[in-house]
């Protein structure tokens, strides 16, 4: 009765209403579509509802960001970089409730919930000081007295469409550097995760409608066929970044580039460590634990495939084993709990389909390999000693499933490790500089991200993330990712009081 009472004063803290509105500018707009239930999955039972929208209320919502589009790319980018701020320290106040529904609605631990908003703080901070370093190259001029540099100017309205996994931060790492950009944003979640989107929007839009900047941000929830499509064939939005499973961005890409857009793709993971003989195993049983388990395994940067030097093999594949055994499963909001549920019962049977298809083309289980007997959709995780070239082990999964292979020489698990479409994270634990070196060099690991006693998941801001291949081949947040959210400008200035063309060209009368 306690967490119920508790789940209802969250809810309300953040402004949620039994029926939530699918479009948002500044406040709610009226909405006419279909109303969907918004489940816990660690229960099965509803938190609120969300009204669907339809493209009517897209267009209204892409004509108002337009219009604030030519007030806000023109407020010098410190300025902007000044309201951020305030969005950063609104997220930080609500914190401890968006970290709890992030829980509630897509059943994260309770400290990976507050992690989430945490790298959405984070994000609003980098972006802060973004707006102070947009910088352009100058160069020199083959010409005298001609002056080259480049500039960056905002895009537009960006498209931000999101998935169910990372229903918080995925949207900062766009929205966040896109508006100290100049762009405006329209986000477009998973209806699995609507919740966090419509308290998270709230939250942000406050914040802008006091500066008289309501609309730089807002919010569609909507039927991918109706809105999810509107928003991609809309040659209005020169921008689409789009975070989800591959079979969408393929699409989404194909879409966008038929009307020569630009997409900005996070894709799926099928990411492996690999462990020579001479790794700290303490370490790597540590961070194959969180890479594999964490998150019920439904990170794009899970821990789905093992390679394990021969000599070590068989005492590290028993540490894991056991440890499995001792993981606990259960009330995701329970700070014991490490592992909650998966986020449906689609999820569920993907996860036993894999199993016994794996199983079929010869692995073994180990552990693991079936759902746990309680309300809500819970898995226990699992391992398979497998070959690596199982057909199930070219595939990603969304289900803590880890699947186990030997070597003897390392270039065969790197050669392994890339021998898949997807092309995102990967890790390597050895304390052998030369290993290292091999893992790191251009015939090394072919993914966006590649660790070092490190497990493949929990990327830091501050670098660009994202993979290749299939994967995408987009980068978001730190580096210099900014530079997909805006359009770049070459300008060449004469003040020689000649015209001389470049190349020595001649073109005289
Ligand atoms: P999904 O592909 O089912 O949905 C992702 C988003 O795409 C949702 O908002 C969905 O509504 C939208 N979408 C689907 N069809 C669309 C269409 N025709 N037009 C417009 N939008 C459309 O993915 P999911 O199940 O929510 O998330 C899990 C997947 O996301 C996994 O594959 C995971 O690896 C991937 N992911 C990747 C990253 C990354 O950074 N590479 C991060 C998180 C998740």
């Amino acid at each position: 009765m306690s967490q119920v009472a508790d789940v209802s004063a969250i809810l309300s803290r953040l402004g949620l209403e039994p029926v939530n509105a699918g479009a948002w500018l500044s406040g709610p707009l009226a909405v006419s579509g279909a109303v969907v239930a918004c489940e816990n999955p660690a229960t099965g039972q509803t938190l609120a509802s969300v009204q669907l929208a339809s493209a009517a209320e897209y267009d209204q919502v892409v004509s108002a960001a337009q219009a604030v589009f030519g007030r806000w790319r023109m407020l010098p980018a410190p300025k902007r970089g000044e309201i951020i701020r305030e969005i950063s320290e609104a997220l930080r106040a609500h914190k401890a409730d968006l970290g709890a529904l992030v829980t509630l609605e897509v059943g994260k631990i309770a400290s990976e919930g507050l992690g989430e908003v945490q790298e959405s703080i984070d994000m609003a901070d980098f972006a802060v000081g973004l707006s102070r370093q947009l910088y352009g190259l100058s160069m020199h001029s083959e010409r005298s007295r001609h002056r080259m540099f480049e500039q960056w100017h905002p895009l537009g309205a960006v498209g931000v469409i999101t998935a169910f996994n990372f229903p918080n931060a995925v949207w900062a790492w766009n929205a966040l550097v896109a508006m100290a950009c100049g762009d405006v944003v329209i986000w477009k979640p998973s209806i699995k995760a609507a919740l966090t989107a419509v308290a998270t929007h709230r939250i942000c839009a406050a914040v802008l409608e006091r500066h008289g900047f309501g609309g730089v941000l807002s919010l569609i929830i909507g039927a991918d066929a109706e809105v999810g499509e509107a928003m991609i064939h809309d040659k209005r939005i020169p921008l689409i970044s789009a975070t989800g499973s591959t079979r969408m961005g393929r699409h989404v890409g194909q879409v966008v580039a038929a009307r020569l857009g630009r997409s900005l793709l996070e894709l799926g993971g099928n990411n492996a460590i690999i462990v020579e003989k001479d790794a700290d195993l303490d370490l790597a049983v540590r961070g194959i634990l969180f890479g594999a388990v964490g998150t019920a395994g439904q990170r794009c940067t899970t821990t789905r495939r093992l390679f394990l030097h021969a000599d070590i093999a068989e005492a590290l594949t028993q540490r894991l084993v056991n440890a499995y055994k001792q993981v606990r499963i259960g009330d995701p909001l329970d700070p014991a709990t490490l592992m909650g549920p998966l986020i449906d019962e689609g999820a569920v049977r993907d996860y036993e389909r894999a199993i016994e298809s794996a199983v079929a083309q010869g692995g073994e289980l180990l552990v693991g390999g079936s759902r746990v007997d309680r309300p809500g959709h819970f898995v226990l995780p699992t391992i398979i000693r497998a070959r690596h070239d199982l057909p199930i082990c070219q595939h990603e999964t969304f289900a803590p499933i880890l699947y186990i292979s030997t070597y003897t020489d390392l270039a065969d698990a790197i050669q392994w490790q890339n021998d898949v479409p997807q092309g995102l994270s990967s890790s390597i634990f050895t304390d052998s500089f030369r290993q290292v070196e091999r893992f790191l060099s251009a015939e090394g690991s072919d993914c966006g991200i590649a660790n070092v006693n490190i497990g493949t998941s929990g990327a830091e801001i501050g670098g660009a993330f994202g993979g290749e291949k299939e994967t995408g081949g987009g980068r978001e947040a730190g580096s210099d990712s900014w530079k997909a959210y805006m359009r770049r400008q070459t300008c060449t200035l004469n003040g020689s009081g000649d015209l001389p063309l470049a190349q020595g060209v001649r073109f005289d009368l």
